[in-house]
């Protein structure tokens, strides 16, 4: 169990109070100095009434302390394993929680939309305070490597997630093309996003229905980050080629995020800056520290907003696939892309959604129609980009706008492609990459350690950039 009952113990939860009390003692009386001149001795008496309630709160609450049996034991870790058609609401109701505190968690994880689709035995851990069967914390396991948690923070709950380090491992896989290249690819072991990936962005140089031949061959190294050898399921595409009859069309992964051919030439079109085909005056910019105009408290804005007349065509920054389309009580109508290679796009609060989950979706094609849906002070768009899962100022974030590798880079990313290519044709089929730490949005650095007795002679590469 990964929350700590340390949090909840009586100690700092009384204290809490006592904090909270003389906040609000403190604001009450600053309120009513600064705000109201003593002129009406009414305005005074107000306050007043609260303050002693205030006071009488907090030493009830000391007055407890002693008498009261250790709160922690009226705790109960619940866990629920979500099934077919579950939602979270339904799950609320037959644990006999609030919905009103739904509604808060439900605000709590607006700017990350985490608890947003629940899929069939996902994990949710419920902290109850049994006494009088309020939620103290919300837990779920996203995936083995990441917990995201909403834990009571008086009348609101706080977001935090809990991270366990990954280990990173490279995956060769080879064959020879016996009838189609999905077919062939999937018999080798290859996972099905990972011929589509290829599919994707080879299409262009390849036509996969005529000019393959049986015989050709390919080649490829997936990245699966695994926890104690188990995948997590973010595996990507790092390199792969196809060989026809020795004329290779390959695609590898820089580390810029995109993919370019072996001589470096790009192989996707470069993000889009705008969503839209005109550009829209930004009425709140990307701000990790926002206070929300709503709520007055403190809520990541992790996007951008454009102020726009609803029904404003939204297109798509980047080649990608939907992966989900929903509505939310908060951010509304939203869509969220995954493109190719580091990247993935969310789009909130739209009137209208032209694409369904899982369609492939070209860049500036029209996905949506802007709107106001959710919660949102106006009409506007709410446009988000995430590098590797985290979002990043879609103004001003480094984005691959390359048609293909500078030359100060070119001589690393050679090296990288031989790396690769050697990867490729060597014996051994898992190869540990190099630990990524924390800070995920750094550029990943693909040094690739190969194991001494396959490669003697390169056992790193520079990486570019
Ligand atoms: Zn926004």
């Amino acid at each position: 169990m990964k929350l700590n009952r340390n949090q909840f113990n009586q100690q700092l939860f009384g204290q809490l109070q006592i904090v909270f009390g003389f906040i609000a003692l403190a604001s009450l009386l600053w309120y009513s100095i600064s705000s109201s001149p003593p002129s009406t001795p009414s305005q005074y008496s107000i306050p007043t009434e609260i303050i002693d309630q205030q006071n009488n709160r907090s030493q009830k609450v000391m007055a407890e302390q002693p008498t009261q049996k250790p709160r922690e034991q009226q705790f109960q870790d619940q866990r629920y394993s979500v099934v077919e058609g579950d939602t979270l609401e339904a799950i609320f109701l037959r644990k006999k929680l609030s919905i009103k505190v739904l509604q808060d968690i439900l605000e709590a994880d607006e700017p990350y939309l985490e608890l947003d689709v629940l899929r069939p035995g996902d994990h949710l851990d419920f902290l109850i305070d049994q006494s009088n069967n309020r939620l103290e914390a919300l837990s779920r396991i996203v995936d083995p490597s990441r917990t995201v948690t909403y834990q009571r923070n008086e009348e609101n709950f706080m977001y935090n997630e809990t991270l366990t380090p990954t280990t990173k491992i490279a995956e060769v896989t080879r064959g020879q093309i016996i009838g189609s290249f999905y077919v062939s690819a999937s018999s080798s072991g290859l996972s099905d996003k990972g011929v589509m990936t290829i599919t994707q962005l080879l299409k262009n140089t390849l036509n996969f229905k005529r000019d393959l031949r049986a015989g050709d061959h390919f080649q490829v190294v997936m990245e699966r980050e695994v926890i104690d050898g188990q995948s997590i399921g973010k595996d990507r595409l790092l390199a792969a080629r196809i060989l026809l009859r020795g004329k290779e069309f390959g695609a590898y992964l820089h580390n810029d995020g995109s993919y370019y051919n072996a001589k470096g030439e790009s192989l996707v079109p470069a993000l889009l800056r705008y969503p839209t085909r005109k550009k829209y005056r930004i009425s709140s910019s990307f701000n990790p520290r926002r206070v929300h105009p709503v709520t007055g408290r403190v809520k990541p804005h992790n996007g951008v907003d454009f102020a726009m007349p609803t029904g404003t065509p939204i297109i798509s920054t980047g080649h990608g696939r939907v992966t989900r389309v929903a509505n939310h009580r908060y951010a509304g109508k939203y869509i969220d892309i995954d493109e190719f290679g580091a990247y993935s796009t969310r789009f909130l609060h739209l009137s209208k959604i032209l694409v369904r989950k899982g369609q492939q979706v070209e860049r500036g094609q029209v996905i949506a129609l802007s709107g106001n849906t959710g919660r949102s002070t106006g009409p506007h768009l709410h446009y988000e980009l995430h590098i590797r899962s985290r979002p990043v100022n879609p103004m001003t974030a480094k984005i691959p706008m390359l048609k293909s590798i500078p030359n100060n880079e070119i001589k690393g990313f050679d090296l990288h492609v031989v790396d690769m290519q050697n990867l490729m044709l060597s014996k051994e089929k898992i190869v540990h990459l190099n630990k990524q730490h924390k800070n995920q949005n750094k550029q990943a650095k693909l040094q690739v350690q190969l194991e001494q007795t396959s490669m003697p002679s390169s056992t790193t590469s520079p990486s570019a950039g």
